[in-house]
């Protein structure tokens, strides 16, 4: 069986090398050594000034909307993960969606100004499969209309936009290490931001909001990590330029060799270093995709259909009608993508695909 992806898992001993530490420090929470020592080696890695990690990538967007949402209405992206939207509900604001972009599949930035209203306190968009919003045009709307910005950058494992990390863009950044994410803790996640104060209430509201033992900087929540999770991400760590290049050589392929005259691909947005981290191909019509996923799956290869549904159709939203994101989320699949993928079945893949095509 093929899978869009597969969790990379490093050998086993470098794991319990990592985990044996916990052992000798009989210390498996709390920001514990593992912890610190991997938020040293990320912020190094990816060149930001600071990263608060998490138990997930949800827990920080969550934590974001309660500090700089208040209770407001969110400009938001219908294309993206569930979480995106589901997050902004569960902090009590209310999602308004903008439809996005047909090429570059982020949030249509020229039509965010229309939807802003006297409610809206911010914007939370998503750099979709580690792809860019249009950050600088995003950055000078909610400077002129004094509302703070979200990414959920949970694709953008170690992407680089103009020469700086992507998570140094918007008031607050989030990832996910999740399982099947790029960089992985089996679990988890990071929060990034410039501001050092807002710096200092993302990390009291990450844990209950101490500033030690007994005094309290406001309400927090628990989005800590455990040192059993830091040590999977220590393990991960020094593979991700394999991961990285065995991924890059995946996707020349796919672009080499798909046919591109009946299939369209994400583009990309210029002075981007992208990830690799998927590879979506929109088809001319769902029936083709339905088509070419069933040959697929016949063959026990499974990509999938990501994002679908569009996030303003889901039940518990009122959302308008978002032609393109509608369009594009019934049209489009993830390939299967993953270090180790072996090159016979990345050509059958591709194969069995163009000759649905035809
Ligand atoms: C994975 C993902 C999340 C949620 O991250 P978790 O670590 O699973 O909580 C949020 N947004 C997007 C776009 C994602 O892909």
């Amino acid at each position: 069986m093929i899978n869009v992806t597969k969790t990379f898992l490093p050998p086993i001993e470098d794991y319990n090398n990592q985990v044996q530490r916990a052992w000798d420090n009989q210390w498996l929470t709390n920001r514990g050594e593992l912890v610190l020592e991997l938020e040293e080696k990320l912020k190094k890695y990816l060149s930001v000034s600071n990263i608060i990690i998490t138990t997930n990538g949800t827990i920080p967007l969550q934590i974001a909307l309660k500090l700089l949402g208040n209770n407001g209405e969110i400009i938001t992206t219908p294309f993206s993960y569930v979480a995106t939207t589901a997050a902004i509900v569960w902090e009590n604001c209310t999602p308004v969606f903008v439809d996005i972009h047909p090429d570059y599949l982020t949030i249509d930035e020229t039509k965010i100004e229309a939807a802003i209203t006297n409610k809206t306190t911010a914007i939370l968009a998503t750099h979709v499969f580690g792809n860019p919003c249009n950050v600088e045009a995003i950055e000078v709307i909610a400077r002129k209309h004094n509302l703070k910005v979200i990414y959920d950058a949970a694709h953008c494992f170690g992407v680089v936009f103009n020469g700086k990390s992507i998570f140094d863009y918007g008031d607050v950044s989030t990832c996910s290490f999740h399982a099947t994410k790029l960089f992985h803790t089996a679990e988890g996640g990071a929060m990034f931001t410039n501001d050092v104060d807002l710096q200092h209430k993302l990390f009291y509201s990450h844990n209950f909001g101490h500033n030690g033992p007994l005094d309290f900087h406001g309400m927090g929540i628990n989005g800590k990590i455990s040192e059993l999770q830091a040590a999977m991400g220590l393990a991960v760590f020094p593979y991700m330029e394999t991961i990285l290049s065995d991924r890059k050589k995946i996707v020349d392929y796919y672009n080499q060799h798909l046919n591109f005259s009946k299939l369209q691909a994400i583009k990309i947005r210029n002075s981007t270093n992208w990830n690799y981290s998927y590879y979506p191909v929109i088809f001319e019509s769902e029936e083709q995709l339905l088509l070419v996923e069933k040959e697929l799956n016949d063959h026990q290869i499974s990509p999938r259909r990501y994002f679908c549904p569009s996030l303003n159709t889901i039940d518990y939203v009122n959302g308008e009608s978002m032609p393109i994101s509608e369009s594009i989320a019934k049209r489009v699949l993830c390939l299967p993508l993953y270090a180790g993928l072996p090159l016979v079945d990345l050509n059958r893949i591709v194969v069995l695909i163009n000759k649905k095509l035809c």
